[in-house]
Parts: structure tokens; C-alpha cells; sequence
């Protein structure tokens, strides 16, 4: 079993590639834009259409959770899937998930289906303002989101998400969640991977910053052992649920000491990008060994880690690999305004050092192009040296 075909062409295919070629697995990528498969770190080399791809591996993943269930079918045919699609449909689909949650009475977010004006009224009355009201599909990175703070926004907005849903081209019926708006002190996630005989293996949670709703920095340092056993308790629940296998990210809202579960990713996931640094094994060689039914390896903290990304820059100053402990990951991805384009990992020995390597890291790069990173790294400083 060494032939694995990713499900999407992206950055996250090509760093599973990088990480399972010293596992001797051979990787190519179904890029669904071009319904072709791809070399994962050179696209231009074509390999046939998606029949072949599937005929010629041994295994099946995928890289985002927004595939066509056309697509899903093809593969599922194969019995060569992992995760299942089962579990595929439920990440890229917020009722689904939300009916996941419920089912496995995990917390999260108080929350109503909308489909009619009525049901939208209903949800306000139950959820009280302020609502963020989300589209159950395609939604990512906080885009198909309304956020109605007072009443005199509720029309326009109820007009706005009905043609949103009605001009929708997705393969099934868009439609929206509302949820209840969570005064949540931090946002973390948890990164694990579970294997085909069920064994488990998570990464520390990390704590995720945003950026004009896109993730900008996770940081990954000690943390407590009651999140850390919450966190575990919920990612059991649902790989166990699911019978899943590979990797799999939750992200929550931690509100006081409770975890409430904001969504789940059936993927490798942006907030684990910092276990290439920070761990033995990271979160891309987890998952093409819980796929190719390997034992999974280490996932502990090695030391302190943070992850920058880098978002619509082609290229940043040479003197950030002079920082040691820095390791650039670039995707090879065309420049374009706010695209995911690479991510910097920064690693110290105590939480000071790396505090002070993202002071440093801050002043090299460009503050409009990193808007948040001082600001960031000031607040680390003052958190690991309490003035
Ligand atoms: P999502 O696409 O669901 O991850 O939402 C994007 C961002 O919107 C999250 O990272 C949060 O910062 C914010 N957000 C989403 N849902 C809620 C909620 N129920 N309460 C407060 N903030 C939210």
C-alpha cells in the first residue's frame, strides 16, 4: 500500500507529499478545478482523469471538505476512501455537523436551521441578538456569514441570505445556520489523527488568531491539562462516532474553562501547521500513516511553537532564516490579494525565546502585509513576563 491520491491539489496535498515521500508513499493530487490528477509539487505533469487516479492507487484522501458528492461516489466506490465520505459530507456541511455534535451531546454553540422566513424569525426569538447567521455550505475562513446585531438589520439580511441561497450552484441545497453569537475569551483547536485499528494520537491544543477573519498566527505552548483532557474528550466522541481515519481538526470557542465546538474539519488543517516544527511527527505524516495503516507517531510538544501566515506576500526578507529556529513553508501558489501563499514557523526553547523571536520576526516583515504580528508578539511578551 503505497499510492495515495489526494482529493484536491492545494497546499495541503503538496505538504502531504512532502512528508510521506520519506515513508516511501508515492502521492498524486485529483485537482477537481481541472478534473485532472496532478504531480502534488509540480501541476503542470498530468496523470489522466479521476477514473484512472482512483484505478491506479491504493488509497484515497482529501484535502478540503467542499467536493462534489459526485465525486465522493466515484471514490467511495472503490472502498479506498479514508476518512469516508460520510465524514467528508458532515465537514463540508454545517446541518450535518451540527447534527453530529448533537448526536454525541459534544457543546457548542445554541443554534436553529433556517429554510423559511419563519424558521429565521423563530431562530431570532430563540437565539436572541446578536446572531451570526452562516451558509451550511461552502462556508470557510468567514465568508457566506451575516451578523445582525440589532433588528433594524433583519430584513436586509433575511433578503441578502435568500438570494445567497437562491442563486447557490452547489450539488446539494445550500441553506443557513443561525448561531448564537459566543462571547469566547480565545479560539483553539485540536489537530489529532486516529488509525485504521482506532488508535489515537493529538497534538497539543493551539490558540488560533484571526485576521480579518482568516487565521493569521497559531500558537502552540503548554497548556492546561483540563482543556487539554476536554479537547481529547471531544475529538473520541467524534473520530469514534465516525469510525474515522486520519486526521481530523475541531476547532472551539473556550468561554471561562468550557470548550464549546465551532467546527469540525475532516482534513489536515492550517492550525496544525506548526507540528512541523513543534513536533516529532507532524500532522501530515499522521495522516498518511493513519491512511496507509502505519502506526502513528509522537505528537508531544517538543518545544514552544508559533505559526505565521503568509497572506497575499510572494516573498518576505531572507533575513527571517537568520533567525534560528525559523523554518519557511512556501506553497508555490501565484500572488494574489489575502491568498494563503506559505506560513513561517517559529520555534524557542522556553516561551520567552519564542516571544522574543516574534518580536524580532515583526520588525522584518512587512506590518501591512503581517498587520497583526506586533501586536501578537507584544502580547506574548507580556504574557510570558507579566509586567
Ligand atoms: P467560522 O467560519 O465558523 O470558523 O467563523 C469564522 C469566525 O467568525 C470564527 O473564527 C469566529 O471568530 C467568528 N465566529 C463564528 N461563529 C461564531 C459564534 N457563534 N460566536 C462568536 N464568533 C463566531
Amino acid at each position: 500500500m503505497n499510492k495515495v491520491l489526494v482529493l484536491g491539489a492545494g497546499q495541503l496535498a503538496r505538504m502531504m507529499d512532502l512528508a510521506a515521500t520519506p515513508l516511501n508513499l508515492e502521492t498524486k493530487a485529483f485537482d477537481v478545478r481541472i478534473d485532472k490528477v496532478v504531480h502534488p509539487l509540480a501541476n503542470e505533469h498530468t496523470y489522466g482523469d479521476l477514473a484512472q487516479g482512483i484505478a491506479n492507487c491504493d488509497v484515497i484522501t482529501a484535502e478540503f471538505e467542499h467536493i462534489s458528492h459526485d465525486v465522493l461516489a466515484e471514490c467511495d466506490a472503490s472502498n479506498k476512501l479514508f476518512p469516508s465520505s460520510e465524514a467528508i459530507k458532515i465537514g463540508g456541511d454545517r446541518r450535518l455537523e451540527k447534527a453530529l455534535l448533537e448526536s454525541c451531546q459534544v457543546a457548542n454553540a445554541k443554534h436553529k436551521i433556517i429554510e423559511t422566513r419563519h424558521d429565521f424569525d423563530a431562530a431570532i426569538e430563540y437565539l436572541q441578538l446578536p446572531i451570526i447567521f452562516k451558509s451550511a455550505l461552502e462556508g470557510y475562513d468567514g465568508k457566506g456569514q451575516w451578523r445582525l446585531k440589532e433588528m433594524s438589520q433583519a430584513d436586509a439580511i433575511w433578503a441578502d441570505m435568500q438570494a445567497f441561497v437562491e442563486g447557490a450552484k452547489t450539488s446539494v441545497p445550500q441553506g443557513i445556520v443561525a448561531e448564537q453569537m459566543v462571547p469566547f475569551e480565545r479560539e483553539v483547536s485540536i489537530v489529532g489523527a486516529r488509525s485504521r485499528n482506532g488508535e489515537i494520537a493529538v497534538y497539543p491544543i493551539t490558540e488560533n488568531h484571526h485576521t480579518n477573519g482568516v487565521l493569521s498566527v497559531s500558537l502552540a505552548m503548554p497548556v492546561s491539562e483540563k482543556l487539554q483532557k476536554q479537547a481529547f474528550e471531544v475529538f473520541e466522541k467524534l473520530t469514534r462516532k465516525l469510525d474515522y481515519v486520519g486526521v481530523l481538526a475541531i476547532e472551539f470557542f473556550q468561554v471561562g474553562e468550557q470548550l464549546l465546538v465551532n467546527e469540525i474539519a475532516p482534513r489536515v488543517h492550517n492550525s496544525g501547521h506548526w507540528t512541523q516544527q513543534g513536533c516529532d511527527t507532524c500532522q501530515f505524516e499522521n495522516h498518511m500513516r493513519a491512511i496507509t495503516g502505519m502506526p502513528l507517531g509522537n505528537t508531544q510538544l517538543i518545544r514552544p511553537t508559533a505559526m505565521v501566515n503568509i497572506l497575499g506576500e510572494d516573498k518576505v526578507d531572507d533575513a527571517v532564516l537568520a533567525i534560528p529556529g525559523v523554518a519557511m513553508h512556501w506553497y508555490n501558489k501565484e500572488k494574489r490579494a489575502g491568498r494563503k501563499m506559505g506560513h513561517i514557523n517559529v520555534c524557542g526553547n522556553t516561551e520567552q525565546e519564542l516571544a522574543d523571536k516574534l518580536s524580532r520576526l515583526a520588525t522584518l516583515l512587512d506590518p501591512q502585509a503581517f498587520e497583526d504580528l506586533a501586536d501578537f508578539a507584544d502580547m506574548l511578551q507580556n504574557r510570558v513576563n507579566p509586567k
